[in-house]
């Protein structure tokens, strides 16, 4: 199956705001995937469905075939989500933030604790493993979100925004270490209100507005029409 399909997903919030107008698209597995869209167009909620953060009003979306509707804990053990906001507890150890998290997912001790040495490792932050996660840069504090997220070793890595507010160097950083994730097979996508950072990165791109797909095509072809 494909790694995701969108599939006339609406939503509405309580206050009336449509959100998202019926969205479908496909993803396929292996892909480096964007979703671009200015603020407001729909992006933090479409995500927010995919991880059970926010229930659709009507339509579903599939995680490798798995409903996020009628299958909620299958399709999210599929996926790792790395947030906009830092939301760890800066007073945590990023081992015992990754080990916890992969304890939130039924994984045995052991194993997380050797996943958390593997990625934290991968994300260079091994140096900094047990010390007081406030005490890392901007940058080590983003790299330790992907590391979370990837404790359970998700098919499909969700990046939201990953890069709001966050300097060029910080930027370069954490692409590096997206794409080595993405080259090992994991499926990406990300979100973002820039083209320019999705343009270097991605293959295949759905641009949302107001709640609406109104374009969903290959990189090269978007850039080749610009
Ligand atoms: P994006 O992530 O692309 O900036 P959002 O999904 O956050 O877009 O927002 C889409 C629309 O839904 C916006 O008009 C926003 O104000 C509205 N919205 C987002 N979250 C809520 C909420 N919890 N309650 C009501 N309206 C919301
Ligand atoms: P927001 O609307 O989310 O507040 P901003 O416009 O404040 O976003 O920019 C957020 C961050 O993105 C800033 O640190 C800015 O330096 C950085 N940024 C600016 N231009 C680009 C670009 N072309 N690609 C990626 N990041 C950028």
């Amino acid at each position: 199956p494909p790694a995701l399909v969108v599939d006339n997903l609406r939503k509405v919030y309580r206050n009336g705001v449509e959100a998202l107008k019926g969205v479908s698209l496909t993803v396929q597995p292996g892909d480096f995937f964007a979703l671009l869209g200015p603020n407001g167009a729909g992006k933090s909620t479409l995500i927010g469905i995919l991880s059970s953060l926010v229930n659709a009003s009507s339509g579903d979306a599939r995680v490798f075939g798995r409903s996020v509707a009628r299958e909620r804990s299958e399709a999210m053990r599929l996926i790792g989500l790395v947030p906009q906001e830092i939301n760890f507890n800066q007073f945590e150890k990023p081992f015992d933030i990754c080990v916890n998290e992969a304890g939130f997912y039924g994984i045995p001790r052991k194993l997380a604790a050797e996943r958390a040495e593997k990625y934290l490792k991968e994300l260079r932050l091994w140096d900094k493993a047990f010390h007081q996660a406030r005490e890392m840069s901007g940058g080590m504090k983003r790299r330790l979100m992907i590391a979370r997220a990837m404790m359970n070793e998700p098919r499909l890595l969700i990046l939201d925004e990953p890069t709001a507010g966050v300097d060029i160097e910080i930027r370069r950083s954490m692409w590096h270490f997206v794409s080595a994730i993405n080259a090992a097979g994991t499926t990406v996508i990300l979100t973002t209100h820039y083209l320019e950072e999705a343009e270097s990165l991605c293959r295949n791109i759905a641009i949302i507005d107001h709640g609406t797909i109104i374009e969903n095509t290959s990189m090269k072809r978007l850039l080749a029409t610009l």
